[in-house]
């Protein structure tokens, strides 16, 4: 760097370092046909098999033959990028229906597309002020960073209710004039800690208290429900949400993300979102893939069964060996640890020595003390990757000196 500004990014990273979330990231090459097995290419030197336990492509959809299909030949009629932002030029027939199917799958009149998850909470939270101006947003504090980050744009008040707290979150309502416009955010699966908000008394409460509801489904959508419209959907609960967030990236296995709500809603949003206006669209073939993705999860509710069963039986297997992991609701399985140093290091054992790749997570992704290994076990998960892993983690465990015969409690 020509300028002296060197120590400003040192630092920076040092600090980092020091607060022990320094990231390294693993170099994986997926093949497809193999998922979840991988390779991994170690410090760029040898390569090593392994079998992925942590990817958020939960069904395996982005391998599959009608999907890959579905991409190629979009790309072969429609070339590559979409060319411009939604505004100008970058609508196509494949954006268009998309939006169609994800409004249907959620009961809804509309949905939107962005270029993420993320960028659909930021820019979604972060619009509805001035859409709605001298709104509260009321968010759970485990809301994820997109979630956050939203409402930090929106700049307007915020009440951050204690998790799932139905009682924290009512006191807060009650706090703010019933006139004046309210916004509930929440998750429906929290993915760090494997569990589910309730909905509907949340919903109960948005009534009472005439509040908005806006639920992020990312780690639901595709994966519950009939036709995979998410814990919303499962729970009959469709039409009490306001607006529907989710994403095409993970059960759905290709990249974006979306709000789904009534028509005038979506029009604000698509009018006024900054991060929504001001970007270049998916891909034409990201579109393709994704719309082929939901209709193919709509018509097979085998895979969220085979999804759950395999959950279900890896939390049986640590159940019985009493291992101290978050026996909740939902496909994700989270093995707690509780020590960032030694989750790392158990992270590193177990994919250098047993093939077995499993993420570690740590501050901030979760609080300090409550770091953890998270498994999440798909209808690709053969019971011999079980077996493996389980022999892998008796070692692993025994040799990190860590307990068994106690099941994490809700966090
Ligand atoms: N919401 C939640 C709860 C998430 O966990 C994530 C990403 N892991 C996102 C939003 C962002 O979704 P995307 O990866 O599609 O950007």
């Amino acid at each position: 760097m020509a300028k002296n500004y060197h120590s400003y990014f040192e630092n920076a990273v040092a600090r980092v370092r020091d607060e022990g979330r320094y990231r390294i990231f693993r170099d994986i090459r997926r093949s497809k046909g193999n998922f979840p097995k991988a390779t991994w290419f170690r410090d760029g030197l040898d390569e090593k098999e392994i079998t992925v336990w942590c990817s958020n492509d939960y069904l395996g959809m982005g391998q599959m033959e009608c999907i890959v299909e579905a991409v190629k030949s979009a790309v072969d009629r429609a070339g590559t990028g979409s060319g411009g932002t939604r505004n100008i030029s970058g609508t196509t027939r494949y954006h268009v229906q998309l939006e169609k199917e994800l409004a249907t799958l959620h009961k809804k009149d509309a949905a939107l597309v962005l270029t993420s998850g993320y960028v659909a909470n930021e820019a979604t939270l972060g619009v509805m002020s001035k859409i709605m101006p001298g709104l509260v947003i009321f968010s759970d504090e485990k809301n994820h960073a997109s979630m956050i980050s939203g409402i930090q744009r929106a700049r307007c008040e915020k009440k951050i209710f204690a998790h799932n707290d139905l009682a924290d979150l009512e006191a807060k309502l009650k706090s703010v004039p019933l006139e004046q416009p309210k916004l509930i955010a929440f998750e429906s699966v929290y993915s760090m800690d494997a569990d589910i908000a309730p909905i509907e008394e949340i919903c109960d409460l948005a009534d009472k208290y005439n509040a908005l509801t806006y639920i992020d489904e990312v780690h639901a959508v595709g994966m519950y429900g009939k036709q995979g419209g998410g814990v919303t959907e499962e729970r009959g609960l469709t039409d009490r949400i306001d607006i529907i967030q989710g994403t095409l990236a993970k059960a759905y296995g290709m990249i974006g993300g979306y709000v789904a709500a009534d028509s005038v809603i979506i029009d604000a949003i698509r009018s006024m979102a900054s991060g929504f206006i001001f970007t270049t669209s998916i891909p034409p073939s990201t579109a393709a893939g994704a719309l082929r993705s939901v209709k193919v999860l709509k018509m097979t509710p085998e895979k969220r069964t085979q999804l759950h069963e395999r959950a279900d039986s890896l939390k049986a297997r640590l159940r019985e060996a009493g291992y101290p992991f978050v026996d909740g609701p939902t496909h994700i399985v989270p093995l707690m640890v509780g020590d960032p140093v030694k989750c790392q290091a158990i992270s590193d054992r177990l994919i250098e020595d047993f093939g077995i790749y499993a993420q570690p997570i740590n501050y901030p992704t979760v609080p300090r003390g409550e770091e953890r290994l998270r498994f999440t076990p798909g209808p690709l998960h053969t019971d011999a990757m079980m077996d493996e892993l389980m022999v892998a983690l008796e070692i692993v465990w025994e040799e990190f000196g860590l307990t068994t015969s106690k099941v994490a409690q809700a966090l």
